[in-house]
Order: structure tokens, then C-alpha cells, then sequence
């Protein structure tokens, strides 16, 4: 840029000044975190500041020479800094198309025997043409340079941040050419202003390399994601299990994998019509999980009851949930694993354990522990409650008249209608052979004497028949105990089978209470009004039947197995209390 005038103003001066300052915060800016860009741009801002220099060196041989002093160490000077400032752009140059070891080593060893030309016309032979041919010549190598680097980029990621520098170095080559061959005036003439020119616009470019970079890099990585998806679909097409990855923000369905598009009998073409909620079966069950997810991001082998939308019936699957980020979105993944027959046989297990086989009733002991907690509840909540004890009459009668099988058939006929004919929160349970036990929560003594002859009432009705198409009926005695008496489980059954005791003394098919007054007595160790003194034994709690009464008590195991009773599924809102 031989535009020397600028240093014989002032105010020309500092302007360019300024406009290299630019350059140079624009460097620092388009190579922060720009790997590619580091090395070229900041070669090619020094190759500027010794050009720049090199004009300075000039202006003063200009100012020595019209003192007629030596000029010949201002222009040493002048060239050495024209050489250095060529060797660094064509270096920039190379950096910027290719990190070449040869080429650079070419670049310096021509820099090297430049140094030896400089100081062989200057001091040796001095010789004012070459020396005024260099002083030409080497910035016009360093813009061709430039201009060959920033072109074979610009197609590239930095394009119209390395186009402009093309042209603007190809230019200032095509100038300096001009100027060589005398066409665009003296070599040593031009216009101040040029050079501050320069550095603005290739603080320009430079900016606009870096906004290129950035897209560039932008763009690659999206396409890394992109691939990062596909390769995530493929796995989830692939996965043995059901799959399916709803959007956090809207519930709805934005993948879901061949196995869950039948398992949940969806159109995989309308994905987006279905939200993940379309498919739980129970929202207290869908609660618990959204209020899991919230706290933790993944969650494994969680169990969800599922519907599909085309048929109600539910069924359980073992899910697995994470929260992630897929296609710029916020998703639930999840996995599922159909548990229906684990569920099933768990179910079967847990109902074996609490029920009766013949009957399907509550056995003693699940009706026990659940009495207790019902009982502490109704304390707490000063609810009242009453305890039956019910005791087939002279069921020895039936098994002896028509066999046990009939006798069974008695029993189950019992437990039907006694879950027949009471409340869904009342609970039944076989308490042993022939004897049944029920609590009523919030009922006191007299309504419970009521429930009781209802329920006697209506088990007199029933008929079962015998083999020999025979008729059978059967009536039950019941025995009624309260929160007026006891808050405890053992002591309620007692004390209704103290009453029951009553009931059979004052001739079966009646129901009696046990009132305060018989606790006083019952405390006392009294009997509770037997009027019979042959037939003083408990029904349930006899000598005979102190032991644990089990459940098939009475009952010869292989008369059970051979005949299935058919009896009615108990209601599962029962199950689930
Ligand atoms: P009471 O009116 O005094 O109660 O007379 P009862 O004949 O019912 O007398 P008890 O309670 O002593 O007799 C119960 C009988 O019930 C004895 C037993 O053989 C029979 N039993 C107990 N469990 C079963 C069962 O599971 N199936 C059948 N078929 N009979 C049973
Ligand atoms: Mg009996
Ligand atoms: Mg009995």
C-alpha cells in the first residue's frame, strides 16, 4: 500500500491509525474459538502492520532525501519490512488454504535470499531501479498471495467473508501491477485515505468470515443431530418392545415403534392425533407417575394400567420413562414390557393368601387385620360399627341328609347372599366350617340387628338343591357385637358369639344382641343366659373348636377338588379395600 502522504499529517495519520486498530479488534473477534481462522487472520494483520511500517520507513528516506541526508538505512528498513510483510501474508495465505511444511519452507528461504538481494543493491551495488522494482514487487507477491488464499476458500464455510477479501486483495494486486507499469501513476503516489480504506473493509470481511464459520458450524452440527435421531429411530424400530416418545409440552404421540403401534392398536400414520393420557386406564395410577417424573428425570419398571382406544378392557404393562431431548423437543421416552399374566398370577397369589377357596370370601385372618384398621379409622373418625357372627343351624343336619357336597353348596349359597344382600364396604369373611363372620362400618347395635335379620331373612329363603333334585333349606343364627362393647377385634367376635350362643339357645333362626349388660357378665366369666344346660356349648368357640378352625374344617379335601363350585366373582371393589 505505498500511500506515504498519510505520515506527513497529523490528523491522516491517526485516522489510519484508528482504522488498524479496527483491524485488529475485528481479528481478535473473528478468531476467538475459531480454530481455522486463528492462524491466517492474525499473520495476515501482521503481514498489515509491517506494510504499514514499511510506508512509515518510507516517508522518512522521503523527509532524510529532501535534507539531503543518507537515505540508504530508511529504505533497508523499507524493503526488509515490504519483505516480512509479503512473507507473512503469503504464509497467512498458505495457513488459509492448506497447512503446507514445504510451501512455507519455500516462502521462507525466498524471504531469506530477498534479505540477501536487499542488502546486495542497496549496500553492495546500489542500484535505485531494482531497489525501486522490490519496493514494488514484494507487496504485489503478498496481495496475489492473499488473493489466491481467500479465493480458493470462498467457496467454502467462510464464502462471502473470504469472496470480499479476494477482491479486495486482487484489486489492490491489480493496482500495484498498474502502478508497475507506470499506467496508474508513480509507485510512490497515492491517496491517503487508501490504506485506512483497506483496513476497514477487511475488518469487514473478517467479521463475516467468523458470521460464515458460525453458520457453518451451526449447520453441522444440526446435521449431527439429524443423524443422532435417525440413528435413535432405528434403534427404537428395532427395540424388541413397545416404544412410544410423546412431546412433554402437548401429551401428544410423536414416535411410536412397530411393537407398540400394535400392541396399543394405534394408526401409525396419525401419530399426532393420540396423547400418551388416551392410553392409562387409571388416572390415579397416570398421576402418580407425572408426579414421579417431575421429581426424578428417569424412572424403571414403574406398572401402568393401559387401555387401547379400540378396546376398554385394561391390561398392565411394566414401564420404563426417561425425560429426553429429541428433534428440539422436550419428550418422555417409553419403554414398555406387557406384565398381563405376572399381573394375573400376582393377582391369584394375593387372593389365595386372603380368600376362601370355597366360597371366595375373606378368610379369618385377612378379615382380622382388616377389621383392625377399619376399627382404628372409625375411632379416630368417632364412627360406630357392629360385628355379625353367623353360625349355620344344624348343619350337621344337611351333610348327614344329603352328603357334603350339598353341604358346600349350602355354604357358598350363604356366602352369595350374604354379599348379596349387604353393602359394598361392608366386609364378609368365613370364619371357619359353617360360620361367617361380617363388619359394618358406621352402624350401630340396633341397625345392626336389623342387617342381621335381613340377612337372616333372607338366607331362609334360599334353596339349594340335591342331587336328587331335593329341595334343601337351610337357615343361620347370627350373633350381633358393637363399637358400645369393644374396640377390639377378638373381644367383637367373642362377644358376637356369645350372642350368637344366645340365638341357638332361644331356638335358631334368630339373631340377638350383646348388650352392655351381658359384657358385665361375660366380664365376670358368667355364661351369657344359657337356658339349656345340655346344649351349653359355643358355636364357635367351643371346646371342640378352641383351636384354630381351619378353613376347610369339616370340609374332606378331596370332596372339594372333585366338584368346582361355580361361584359368583366377588365384587373387586371389595378386593381392593
Ligand atoms: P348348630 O345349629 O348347633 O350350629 O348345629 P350344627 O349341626 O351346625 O353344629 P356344628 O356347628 O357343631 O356342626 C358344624 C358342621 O359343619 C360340622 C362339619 O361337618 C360341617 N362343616 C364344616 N365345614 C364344612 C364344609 O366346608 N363343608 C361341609 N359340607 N360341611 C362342613
Ligand atoms: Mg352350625
Ligand atoms: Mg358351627
Amino acid at each position: 500500500m505505498g500511500s506515504i502522504e498519510l505520515f506527513g499529517e497529523y490528523q491522516y495519520f491517526l485516522i489510519t491509525l484508528a482504522a488498524l486498530g479496527i483491524l485488529f479488534f475485528s481479528s481478535l473477534y473473528a478468531t476467538a474459538g475459531q480454530d481455522n481462522l486463528f492462524g491466517p487472520l492474525w499473520l495476515l494483520f501482521i503481514g498489515v502492520v509491517l506494510d504499514f511500517c514499511a510506508n512509515g520507513a518510507a516517508y522518512r528516506g522521503v523527509v532524510a532525501y529532501a535534507a539531503g541526508k543518507s537515505i540508504n538505512g530508511y529504505v533497508f528498513t523499507e524493503l526488509l519490512l515490504l519483505l516480512l510483510a509479503m512473507v507473512f501474508w503469503a504464509l497467512a495465505a498458505i495457513r488459509f488454504i492448506i497447512n503446507n511444511v514445504f510451501l512455507t519452507g519455500t516462502i521462507v528461504s525466498l524471504g531469506v535470499l530477498g534479505l540477501l538481494a536487499i542488502f546486495l543493491f542497496i549496500f553492495i551495488i546500489p542500484d535505485g531501479n531494482v531497489v525501486n522494482n522490490m519496493r514494488q514487487i514484494f507487496p504485489l507477491a503478498g496481495f496475489a498471495c492473499l488473493s489466491a488464499g481467500f479465493w480458493s476458500r470462498s467457496s467454502q464455510e467462510f464464502k462471502s467473508g473470504s469472496v470480499l477479501t479476494a477482491i479486495l486483495t486482487s484489486l489492490i494486486a491489480l493496482i500495484l501491477i498498474g502502478r508497475f507499469f507506470g499506467i496508474l501513476g508513480a509507485a510512490q503516489t497515492g491517496v491517503w485515505f487508501f490504506p485506512a480504506l483497506f483496513y476497514i473493509l477487511l475488518s469487514l470481511s473478517e467479521v463475516m468470515m467468523k458470521v460464515d464459520s458460525l453458520r457453518q458450524q451451526l449447520e453441522k452440527s444440526t446435521q449431527e443431530l439429524d443423524k443422532y435421531n435417525q440413528k435413535i429411530e432405528e434403534i427404537i424400530r428395532m427395540s424388541p418392545f413397545p416404544i412410544i416418545i410423546s412431546r412433554v409440552g402437548d401429551d401428544r404421540i410423536i414416535m411410536a415403534n412397530n411393537n407398540a403401534v400394535k400392541l396399543f392398536g394405534i394408526n401409525p400414520r396419525e401419530l399426532e392425533r393420540y396423547r400418551l393420557k388416551d392410553f392409562f386406564a387409571d388416572s390415579d395410577n397416570r398421576k402418580l407417575l407425572t408426579e414421579r417424573l417431575e421429581n426424578e428425570k428417569e424412572i424403571h419398571d414403574f406398572e401402568v394400567l393401559v387401555k387401547t382406544p379400540l378396546s376398554n378392557t385394561p391390561f398392565w404393562l411394566l414401564a420404563s420413562v426417561n425425560i429426553i431431548d429429541y428433534n428440539y423437543d422436550v419428550v418422555l421416552y417409553s419403554a414398555f414390557q406387557d406384565i398381563t399374566s405376572r399381573k394375573n398370577r400376582e393377582n391369584l397369589l394375593k387372593n389365595q393368601a386372603i380368600r376362601d377357596p370355597l366360597t371366595a370370601l375373606y378368610n379369618r385372618r385377612y378379615f382380622e387385620e382388616e377389621v383392625n384398621k377399619q376399627i382404628l379409622e372409625a375411632k379416630a373418625k368417632k364412627q360406630p360399627y357392629a360385628v355379625l357372627m353367623l353360625d349355620a343351624d344344624h348343619f350337621k343336619n344337611v351333610n348327614d341328609t344329603y352328603g357334603h357336597k350339598v353341604g358346600d353348596k349350602v355354604l357358598i349359597e350363604l356366602a352369595t347372599t350374604a354379599e348379596r344382600a349387604l353393602r359394598d364396604n361392608d366386609i364378609v369373611a368365613r370364619y371357619g366350617g359353617e360360620e361367617f363372620v361380617v363388619f359394618l362400618p358406621g352402624i350401630h347395635a340396633e341397625q345392626g340387628k336389623i342387617v342381621a335379620d335381613r340377612l337372616r331373612e333372607s338366607i331362609s329363603k334360599q334353596t339349594v338343591y340335591s342331587d336328587s333334585n331335593q329341595p334343601v333349606k337351610f337357615t343361620v343364627s347370627i350373633g350381633v357385637s358393637s363399637s358400645e362393647i369393644s374396640d377390639n377385634v377378638d373381644t367383637l367376635i367373642k362377644t358376637a358369639d356369645e350372642a350368637l350362643y344366645k340365638a341357638k339357645q332361644n331356638g335358631r333362626n334368630r339373631v340377638e344382641v350383646f348388650t352392655s349388660a351381658d359384657m358385665k357378665k361375660f366380664m365376670s366369666g358368667e355364661q351369657v343366659e344359657p337356658k339349656d344346660e345340655s346344649q351349653n356349648h359355643h358355636p364357635v368357640f367351643d371346646k371342640e373348636n378352641s383351636e384354630e378352625i381351619s378353613l376347610l374344617d369339616g370340609v374332606e379335601t378331596g370332596q372339594i377338588s372333585n366338584e368346582t363350585p361355580q361361584i359368583e366373582e366377588p365384587s373387586s371393589k371389595k378386593e381392593s379395600k
